[in-house]
């Protein structure tokens, strides 16, 4: 491994540029599908009010956050603002509302850990999961979104990713591999940690690390006070949300999506500490398992890859994973990394389904 460590960049990867923008461009929703999961919302949003007049209705996950690969199902958090409700309760009278209003595979699914109700809408041809009250999740799809507008290279980092992980079957949280959420935070924090760095740490207040070196790798930003703060849950999630201040930020690296690719997977097959390092991208940083005490298994918890949720911050994202999915994940990186290394065409290899 050690020899590994040392790899170089393969002199030929400009060339790799421009297949993998088209895959990037081709993943891309178009904007049809945009009209119509509106016309969904829309559609929901008149049912609901009749039953729940005070309620709001919120997209989140990957068809808000601009993540989302075309034709994914679309999320929404029905809000409603009473501490005293039953969510079982809920989710049923919603089904029969649902139901009622000719949407098909209604399903409420009470006992999942988040519970929702599904639906298929037979105009639009989209399906969809409601659940309730889950506001972090709206609030952490607003920082992925905000983050993705700073700089390019997210979107075309994380769609590259989240494609891999799917082909290569390990974005399946039931099987002990990784969320598409969990994918979207690795890929933050090692465009964080790039440098120069390509993404600021949105809700670091003052300090981003960025070069030069000579400053001690921090320099101030401008205007990187809390613009947007919200309690959830008891939780306060507070960041510089200005991001159209920032569109520069990422311009003195030069890096581009193919060098990225490359260099994210290496990163995580061979540079990455699993044993003792948790990446944070709330403070833009890596932080030890020590300092979050994640050093032992408690529960179902074994922390073997450790992925800091931005404002749940006692929540491992890594925490689906155990002994045997590690193994199947860390073989995945060191596939990936080794494709982009010595592959004539590691767009097709790097794909191909397990
Ligand atoms: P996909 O395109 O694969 O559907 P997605 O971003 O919608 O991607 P989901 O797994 O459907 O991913 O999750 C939807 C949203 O729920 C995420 O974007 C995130 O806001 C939230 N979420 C998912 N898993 C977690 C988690 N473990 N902790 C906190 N929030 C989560
Ligand atoms: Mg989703």
């Amino acid at each position: 491994r050690s020899l590994k460590w040392q790899l170089q960049c393969r002199s030929d990867i400009g060339r790799l540029n421009a297949p993998f923008l088209a895959i990037y461009e081709s993943l891309i929703p178009p904007e049809e599908e945009k009209a119509k999961q509106k016309q969904l919302l829309t559609l929901l949003e008149k049912l609901v009010c009749r039953e729940w007049p005070e309620a709001r209705l919120y997209l989140y996950g990957s068809c808000a956050n601009s993540f989302g690969v075309s034709k994914s199902d679309i999320d929404v958090c029905l809000a409603i603002d009473d501490s005293d409700i039953n969510k079982s309760e809920v989710l049923l009278k919603l089904a029969d509302i649902l139901e009622s209003d000719n949407l098909q595979n209604v399903q409420a699914l009470t006992r999942a850990r988040v519970p929702i109700v599904k639906l298929m809408d037979p105009v639009t041809g989209i399906s969809c999961d409601i659940c309730i009250n889950n506001l972090l999740a709206v609030v952490n799809t607003k920082l992925l979104q905000d983050y993705a507008q700073i700089d390019v290279r997210l979107r075309q980092l994380a769609f590259i990713v989240k494609h891999w992980a799917k082909k290569r079957g390990v974005n399946e949280t039931y099987q002990g591999t990784l969320s598409s959420y969990a994918y979207v935070l690795m890929c933050i924090h090692f465009l964080q940690q790039r440098r120069p760095a390509i993404l600021p740490c949105l809700q670091n207040s003052a300090l981003t690390p960025h070069s030069p070196p000579s400053w001690g790798g921090l320099c101030l930003i401008q205007g990187m006070e809390k613009t947007y703060s919200v309690i959830v849950d008891d939780i306060e999630c507070a960041y510089f949300d200005q991001v159209e201040k920032l569109r520069d930020f990422g311009s003195r690296n030069g890096e581009t999506i193919a060098q990225l690719v490359w260099s994210f997977f290496s990163y995580w097959a061979y540079r990455h500490d699993y044993a003792s390092s948790v990446i944070s991208i709330r403070t833009g940083s890596i932080k030890s398992k020590q300092e979050k005490d994640w050093t032992r298994r408690i529960g179902n918890d074994r922390h073997l890859i450790c992925i800091e949720d931005p404002f749940e911050t006692s929540h491992d994202l890594g925490r689906v994973v155990d002994k045997f999915s590690i193994k199947v994940l860390r073989e995945e990186f060191e596939r990936a990394a080794d494709i982009m290394q010595y592959d004539p065409n590691p767009w097709v290899a790097l794909f191909e389904p397990y």
